[in-house]
């Protein structure tokens, strides 16, 4: 169809400060007009009676915010790992070594495995609002394995990072320093021609600061953008690492001391925070009060991976922002969507105004508000997406 009215909005949720207050730029009783899968008008629906369109859509009063924009997960792999939940459940410590029990079950799996579980968990995000979806390597750990996962993301999105340097394989144990070769070397250039983003995992148990300049360095050079797992599980270099490089965005954030505040707030590095991977870890959540007031963008993602965040459901992020990380309501889906978008370099998702791509969610709600506060209770109505990879 070649336009859409969608009118009688209760609250439209625009994040774009042309339309009402920061953060959310909302606008009352107001519709939105899609053109060819791009927003050609947002404004009052009393203002939208004199448009003509191809199919008109009357939303008698319920929300539309723009769609998800999950920035950070792990989602080519094969195998469960329900089994090593219940164990941490049972008070056991997590630590980035259960990431190896993935890798093997990933090697062993065929592409059609691989990509019918991908699309899978695509399709539950996509229903649950998600409408961008940026997607790691990171069980292969090998060349074929890094760039056959890679490829089969790129399928999918166009938000692909090459994690090569996930967590060093048990073949390489004693050998890391082997290890980072490869990862610059010849995993790097298989893997280049399907990535956007190079990542590494800087923290306890995986790679050091070193090396995680390294690893860096050699994307950058073959063109990728930089991106960072970084203080997760400790306090470290990597959000100072994640600024040096200016990447795009530092995520985890959960461990950081005043000066990895201070060096966020003045860098364009996005403080991502991912926290379903603290409540599916039991572990201390991150804080993004201290974040946001010293002026940081922050966004909120699903880390969905099947070790220590397997949800791919945004809202319920949006839920845990909300309770366990004093974020505002407001600021909790302008992070889950706009802040996403700002942590991928995106300006054209993110937000509902003329130019965007035409990706929103119409709630079973009247407000945005009600994410947070009808916690687990599945609002999403339906769910809008430009043709084409995002
Ligand atoms: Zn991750």
């Amino acid at each position: 169809m070649a336009s859409l009215l969608v009118t009688n909005i209760g609250e439209l949720v625009t994040n774009s400060l042309a339309y009402g207050p920061t953060p959310l730029g909302i606008i009352r009783d107001a519709a939105i007009l899609i053109d060819n899968d791009v927003v050609s008008w947002v404004g009052s629906a009393f203002d939208a009676q004199r448009l003509a369109a191809d199919e008109k859509i009357d939303v008698d009063g319920a929300a539309v915010i723009p769609g998800f924009v999950d920035s950070h997960a792990h989602l080519v792999f094969a195998g469960d790992r329900s089994g090593e939940f219940e164990a941490r459940m049972s008070g056991n410590n997590y630590s980035a070594g259960g990431i190896r029990s993935t890798v093997a079950a990933t090697r062993s799996a065929s592409d059609d495995e691989l990509r019918s579980n991908l699309q899978r968990l695509m399709e539950e995000a996509n229903s649950s609002g998600t409408t961008t979806i940026e997607c790691k390597s990171g069980y292969g750990l090998t060349v074929e394995d890094e760039a056959r996962s890679l490829r089969i993301a790129s399928e999918f999105t166009t938000e692909t990072s090459y994690l090569g340097a996930h967590v060093v394989p048990s073949e390489f144990d004693d050998r890391k320093d082997d290890y980072v070769s490869l990862v610059t070397g010849a995993m790097l250039d298989a893997c280049a021609p399907y990535s956007r983003w190079i990542d590494v995992f800087c923290d306890r148990g995986a790679f050091d600061p070193n090396s995680t300049r390294k690893v860096l360095k050699a994307g950058i050079a073959k063109g990728l953008l930089p991106r960072l797992h970084a203080n997760q599980l400790k306090q470290g270099e990597g959000i100072q690492i994640a600024v040096e490089f200016d990447a795009a965005s530092a995520d985890h954030c959960t461990h950081l001391t005043q000066s990895d505040v201070d060096a966020l707030a003045s860098s364009d590095t996005v403080a991502t925070f991912l926290p379903a991977a603290e409540f599916s870890t039991r572990s201390q959540y991150p804080n993004a009060r201290k974040l946001i007031d010293a002026g940081s963008t922050v966004a909120i993602a699903t880390d969905c991976n099947p070790g220590s965040s397997y949800t791919t459901n945004m809202p319920f992020c949006i839920a845990l922002a909300v309770r366990e990380m004093q974020m505002s309501p407001a600021e909790a889906l302008a992070a889950a969507t706009l802040g996403g978008a700002s942590a991928l370099r995106r300006n054209d998702i993110g937000h509902l105004a003329p130019n965007a791509r035409a990706d929103f969610i119409l709630l079973n709600a009247p407000s945005y508000l009600h994410l947070a506060y009808r916690p687990g209770v599945n609002l999403i109505n339906r769910v809008f997406r430009a043709k084409g990879k995002s």
